[in-house]
């Protein structure tokens, strides 16, 4: 029964990606056209599996992205380890609700298991708990839920049962160059992203300490730092040491680290001196979708006190029976996939040499790209590059029309942001089958279209 629809997903899947490494890289496709293929009334009656799986696999093909492949510069884009895409398709075959030990011991064994791989490899507090969700937008939310818990408690107030309105709120302090997904969180959160006070960051991105410094003096009250590993357009990492110091001078403080991708810093010799001090915090947000190239939807909410975690996101009922220890109390979901065991088969395929491998290697990789491409006149590298992000100026050409044009010719993807209040194009490269022949590649591909712009 299933071998038919398991062969064809099989067989789509191996060409999909056999055909990573050559196939154009996102080319531009009309949305009208795509949806098209896909539209028609409500079937009234079914069809089989299989040509379902045919009629789809014939029709997305224009839509699809090779985000997954070497050439993929956009946003901060992992691809997936052989091993973490052979796991996802277990959880999906498996089919596990991680909710409870009850509903699947594999599950609560694989996520305690992985929960103490991952604290070794980032260097984290042992004991700390982690909570497996979609990404680090969630992974965000779960902890900031823990330390408005948290700070909250101390203050002798149940913010879960009593909710924000009169209670004694925190202070919610963010770098200038904060991630939208935390300002984001603090909207879900009650707490309001207009109301969180901006630390300025230097010319990089970083979090300026001595400004938290003089910001905080002026507060009285529980606090909530929210500092940055892994600045979206450079990769800056705050000086988390320097943080630290600032934040744990002070009672009723908690400093939340989000390090979506630069947390994996820590897990590389080379690069971890960039993160130093970062284990002094209270909660982190990381992404396993990102730099340890498991396959969508992957993060995690990693917080040191695992009770704070547990009292702000564990639900009961009579018939759920779910205890503290369950997979349930650290993440807002109730039922879920079995998110941990990817990261797992991620994490067992490389080790902790080839986790720190794998970091370096793109950040070698970034190196070399912004060098190539500072070599061009037409275009200005704008930031340092001390890991995986490159950030760059073309002279004459506006940054979107080059990433179209970029876009069109198919080589690879770049996309844009803006800098200094103009705009600019970023480079992240975040994926294990990238070699230094896709970097040149697609820095000749990039000075290409600026040739051809400028004449
Ligand atoms: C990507 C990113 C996020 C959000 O992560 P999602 O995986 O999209 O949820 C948060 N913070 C930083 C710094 C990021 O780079």
């Amino acid at each position: 029964m299933w071998d038919d629809s398991l062969d064809r997903a099989r067989r789509f899947a191996g060409e999909w990606l056999a055909s990573l490494p050559d196939r154009p890289v996102g080319l531009p496709v009309d949305a009208d056209a795509m949806r098209a293929r896909l539209d028609g009334p409500l079937p009234p009656e079914g069809l089989p599996a299989t040509q379902v799986l045919d009629e789809l696999a014939a029709a997305l093909e224009p839509g699809l992205v090779a985000s997954g492949g070497p050439r993929y510069f956009g946003f901060v884009t992992g691809g997936a380890l052989p091993a973490a895409l052979g796991a996802d398709w277990m959880v999906s075959a498996t089919d596990q609700n991680a909710a409870a030990a009850v509903m699947s011991p594999a599950a609560a064994a694989v996520e305690a298991v992985t929960t103490r791989w991952v604290l070794d490899l980032l260097g984290l507090p042992p004991d700390a708990a982690i909570g497996f969700v979609t990404g680090a937008q969630m992974a965000n939310v779960s902890c900031l839920a823990a330390a408005r818990h948290a700070l909250l408690d101390a203050k002798g107030w149940d913010v879960g049962a009593d909710g924000l309105a009169g209670a004694p709120v925190p202070t919610v302090l963010a770098g200038g160059k904060v991630h939208s997904t935390v300002l984001q969180a603090l909207r879900l959160l009650g707490f309001g992203s207009d109301r969180a006070v901006r630390v300025p960051a230097d010319d990089q991105g970083r979090m300026r300490p001595d400004l938290l410094r003089d910001l905080l003096a002026a507060v009285d009250g529980p606090v909530l730092v929210c500092a940055q590993a892994g600045q979206v357009d450079t990769g800056a990492c705050d000086p988390l040491e320097a943080i630290a110091d600032v934040v744990h001078a002070r009672e009723q403080a908690w400093l939340h680290v989000d390090g979506a991708f630069g947390l994996w810093a820590a897990a590389a010799p080379s690069r971890r001196h960039l993160v130093a001090g970062v284990a002094r915090a209270h909660s982190w947000a990381v992404d396993a979708h990102k730099w340890l190239n498991v396959p969508y939807d992957s993060g995690l909410a990693i917080v040191r006190d695992p009770a704070a975690l547990t009292r702000a996101l564990s639900l009961s009922a009579a018939y759920l029976a779910v205890d503290a220890q369950d997979p349930s109390g650290r993440t807002p979901e109730s039922s879920r996939r079995h998110r941990a065991l990817p990261v797992y088969a991620a994490v067992r395929s490389l080790g902790r040499r080839g986790v720190a491998d794998l970091v370096e290697r793109c950040c070698a990789l970034a190196r070399q790209a912004a060098e190539e491409l500072g070599r061009h006149p037409g275009i200005e590298v704008l930031a340092d590059v001390e890991l995986n992000q490159v950030l760059f100026r073309p002279r004459d050409v506006d940054p979107g029309e080059l990433s179209r044009a970029v876009a069109r010719d198919g080589t690879c993807w770049v996309g844009t942001t803006v800098w200094a209040d103009r705009p600019a194009v970023r480079f992240s490269v975040s994926n294990w089958s990238t070699t230094p022949e896709d970097i040149s590649r697609s820095v000749a591909a990039i000075t290409g279209a600026i040739d051809r712009a400028t004449g």
